[in-house]
């Protein structure tokens, strides 16, 4: 019996800069820029590890694994989803399903997808159904349509 559903919300942005791979959702795309951060700056895996953290009423992302800290330096942000999943499980919950936006006006994310969802859903012990992961752009618009940035959202559902 379900006895408690618990919901997070997560967001993250990162700036897109030359000399950088692009990561997003463990899955390395090909294009002229990446995204930079301490970590990999895998902008899903982070909004979405922070959806996972919130829901279960935990410090967030940038609490757990500090951009001070250099053990964190170029870190691979699917074991940081490993581990915070591992946390999640350790205090009994399980994931009932997790929806996602990623905002990014170039490239087009489209056909990285399902292999993106593929990643997840292997260390997240999930059916493929249970996990939504969209494509949106801006429109031209703001930081991410001109090309600057790319965003991501993430809600989750946890249940016990
Ligand atoms: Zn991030």
């Amino acid at each position: 019996m379900i006895n408690r559903f618990k919901i997070g919300i997560g967001y993250d942005i990162h700036r897109l800069e030359e000399n950088r791979d692009l990561i997003i959702g463990g899955v390395k795309i090909p294009y002229e820029k990446g995204l930079l951060g301490h970590s990999d700056a895998d902008v899903l895996i982070h909004a979405i590890i922070d959806a996972l953290l919130g829901a279960a009423g935990m410090p967030d992302i940038g609490t757990i694994f500090p951009d001070t800290d250099e053990k964190f330096k170029d870190a691979n942000s699917i074991e940081l989803l490993k581990n915070v999943y591992s946390k999640i499980k350790d205090k009994g919950y399980k994931i009932n399903n997790i929806d996602s936006n990623i905002i990014a006006q170039a490239p087009k994310m489209m056909k990285y997808i399902p292999i993106m969802k593929d990643v997840l859903a292997n260390i997240l012990e999930l059916e493929l159904e249970d996990i939504s992961i969209k494509a949106k752009t801006k429109e031209h618009l703001d930081s991410v349509g001109e090309l600057k940035a790319i965003e991501a959202q993430a809600v989750v559902m946890l249940y016990q």
